[in-house]
């Protein structure tokens, strides 16, 4: 048997950010249960499910923790039921604070679930509020502790840095504010303005580059102090806490995504769910996108490179069938000769030192040379 990541997509909000351009609505909610069925139906019809063991689970959105936690439990029991599951696979929920009680976490636990991912993203209410989050850091707090008192012993929890009116000293007093909560994992990403998001129409006062730079070499050198190290540009974990299930996508591991706009990536292929929640519920098939063995050498160097452990050359060759330097030697060596890349005991990465303005670096290999 093959291991799998499996993802399910919740579209489901509150209240959208002012930030936010995912698949996800606060306006469909008469159709929560609906989608659910919809869900659930393409979890025990999914063809082939026999040849794979899901090792990761992540639940996202959206905000799972929105809907009822019935409807997660039987999307838990449909994928229990479909496939086989290892017996220390990473389940995760998103949740956001103020959407779920001490009882929520405990049936979440009860149904497997053992990881919980909290956006937090700033600990200023101001900032909240001008973010359109719908909590405070109080409500944060008290989610926190209620999914602690529940039994999860790995919390992930997200930050944002690079907004509005922010100043360096701001984002520090978020980043140990966070710190002290103690989660196992940490994700911190900079803002970006999407296009149609309210955001993106106003006026902004954003930090520069040289302050978002400040902000994020803080980050890595703050929260490497606290125990947390950086294995991927926006991702700090303590020990044994990486999150696998993200893991899978830089690694272009096999995955299969259950809902609106899902994503697989399965043999090779990728196949993309209709992204219109209604057409969806109405039984839309999945697109599958054929993608050339170019562009997958491309994604294996551009997701790797992400990561602190780079790619490994025996993986690409045992992949591709092809040796990298004879694919992407000149890029290789364009950067080595920077400094920029380093390849050491049969492993490619990025230098560390590099891991923010890696952007460009990575897009050279999105165009094969
Ligand atoms: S809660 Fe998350 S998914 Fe929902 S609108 Fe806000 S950022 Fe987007």
């Amino acid at each position: 048997m093959k291991n799998l990541g499996i993802y399910v997509h919740v579209p489901f909000c509150v209240k959208k950010c002012n930030y936010c351009d995912f698949n996800s609505y606060s306006d469909i909610w008469e159709y929560e249960d609906a989608y659910f069925d919809a869900l659930i139906d393409e979890i025990v019809n999914k063809s082939d499910a026999d040849k794979y063991c899901a090792d990761t689970i992540y639940i996202g959105g959206g905000t799972p923790s929105a809907v009822r936690p019935e409807n997660i439990i039987r999307v838990m029991s449909a994928i229990y039921e479909r496939f086989s599951v290892a017996k220390n696979c990473e389940i995760t929920i998103e949740c956001n604070p103020a959407t779920v009680d001490f009882e929520g976490f405990c049936r979440y636990r009860a149904a497997g679930i053992n990881r919980v991912s909290m956006g937090l993203q700033s600990a200023n209410g101001e900032e909240l509020l001008r973010l359109g989050r719908i909590h405070t850091l109080g409500d944060f707090e008290s989610s926190f502790n209620d999914a602690r008192r529940a039994g999860f012993a790995n919390i992930s929890l997200d930050l944002m840095f690079g907004l509005p009116d922010q100043t360096v000293g701001k984002w520090q007093k978020t980043l140990s504010r966070a710190a002290e909560f103690g989660a196992e994992h940490i994700s911190c990403y900079a803002l970006t303005i999407e296009e149609n998001t309210p955001f993106s129409k106003m006026k902004l006062n954003l930090p520069d580059d040289d302050a978002q730079r400040e902000m994020y070499d803080f980050a890595v050198d703050f929260l490497g102090k606290q125990g947390y190290v950086r294995y991927e540009i926006s991702n700090f974990a303590r020990w044994g806490c990486k999150s696998r299930h993200n893991l899978k996508y830089w690694r272009l591991d096999e995955y299969a995504g259950f809902g609106a706009g899902a994503h697989s990536f399965l043999d090779g292929k990728r196949f993309a769910n209709e992204p219109s929640v209604l057409k969806y519920i109405s039984g839309a098939p999945p697109e599958c996108t054929n993608e050339s063995d170019e562009d997958l050498m491309s994604e294996f160097m551009f997701l790797g490179l992400r990561t602190s452990e780079g790619v490994a050359e025996s993986d690409f060759s045992e992949r591709f069938t092809r040796d990298v330097d004879s694919v992407f030697g000149s890029t290789l060596k364009k950067y080595e000769n920077i400094g920029a890349i380093v390849r050491e005991n049969g492993r490619i990465f990025i230098k560390p030192e590099f891991l923010y303005v890696s952007n460009s670096i990575l897009c050279d290999f999105v165009r094969i040379k």
